[in-house]
């Protein structure tokens, strides 16, 4: 029993069908329901939904324009969508993959089947995306890992160079805190100093965890004083936070290293180097610093 942990949306205009529909599959799943083209994707995007049930035939724009538009958003592109429709020629079942349904089922269905397929698509969805979280999430911080910062950051590199930075964050005198508190404790301060970070970036930032005490961020920022300025709050915050792990009260501080975008970068890894370059140049300065590369220091 699914004990109703997923909802499904039912994409369908003829409200007998609904009516069956939903009969046969409210004991297992949370139903939402939508009878065009424009509720369906009004719902997807306010209701988290775990599968979508497609009618073909609808009011406004057809099932596979719902599809289309489903998995052309971020938000919505890895629901599986099922089409469940009368239309069983080849041409209708063909162009119902290839624009990203999962599975089609012809009218009049065999409820076992019917249900079987649902629980199949939906337990490999959940599947894919706790691979997902393992393969790009670093489980210590919650943060993206090294692997993924750099998928992305290349990602928004190429597509948005305008007002773009690369920050390099690095805890000062790490292995002091180590020697002195043991490493786990160490661990609690990098998951604060994660923390602390990520509650003060804007929403679109790329930020990730390179490896042991090391952050990088890709931001797009209007201007390169508010860039200086969030970054400089991210030190001062983190210098004056008291960590509490174990009883014991530890204080950091970090170093960043600041690149702004130039058209001399032809890659990602270039730019980056740039701000780790900088963050050098912070530690080289006493540490509890963040420094502009290429600049004389405001
Ligand atoms: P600096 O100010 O020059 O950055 O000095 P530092 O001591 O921070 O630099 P260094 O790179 O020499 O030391 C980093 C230390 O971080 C060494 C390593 O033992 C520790 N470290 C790396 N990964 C982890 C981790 O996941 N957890 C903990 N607790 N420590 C880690
Ligand atoms: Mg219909
Ligand atoms: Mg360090
Ligand atoms: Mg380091």
């Amino acid at each position: 029993m699914e004990n109703k942990q997923s909802t499904i949306l039912i994409v369908e205009d003829i409200e007998i069908n609904v009516l069956v529909l939903q009969e046969l599959l409210q004991n297992d799943y949370n139903i939402v329901c939508a009878s065009s083209g424009e509720e369906a994707m009004l719902k997807a995007h306010h209701i988290p939904i775990d599968l979508v049930l497609l009618d073909i035939a609808l009011p406004d724009f057809d099932g596979y324009e719902v599809c289309r538009r489903l998995k052309a958003d971020d938000l919505t592109n890895d629901i599986p969508v099922l089409f469940l429709t009368a239309s069983y020629d080849e041409q209708s079942i063909e162009k119902a993959f290839d624009v990203g349904g999962v599975d089609y089922i012809t009218k009049p269905y065999m409820v076992k089947e019917l249900k079987a397929r649902i629980k199949t698509h939906i337990t490999l969805s959940a599947s894919m995306k706790k691979l997902d979280f393992l393969a790009n999430v670093d489980s210590m911080t919650g943060i993206y890992n090294r692997r993924k910062f750099f998928y992305l950051a290349e990602e928004r590199f190429e597509k948005t160079k305008e007002n773009l930075y690369s920050v390099m964050i690095d805890i000062d005198k790490f292995k002091a805190i180590n020697d002195k508190y043991g490493h786990q404790v160490g661990d609690e301060v990098i998951k604060n100093v994660a923390n602390i970070i990520s509650s003060l970036i804007p929403k679109n930032t790329i930020f990730g965890r390179l490896g042991g005490e090391e952050f990088a961020l890709v931001i797009n920022m209007h201007d390169e004083k508010e860039l200086f300025n969030l970054i400089e709050k991210i030190r001062d915050d983190i210098s004056k936070a008291q960590i509490e792990v174990d009883g014991a009260i530890v204080s950091v501080t970090i170093s960043a290293g600041i690149s702004a975008y130039e058209e001399k970068y032809q890659t990602i890894d270039q730019f980056l180097s740039d701000a780790d370059s900088a963050l050098y140049e912070a530690k080289g300065k006493g540490r509890n610093k963040t420094t502009f590369r290429d600049r004389v220091e405001p």
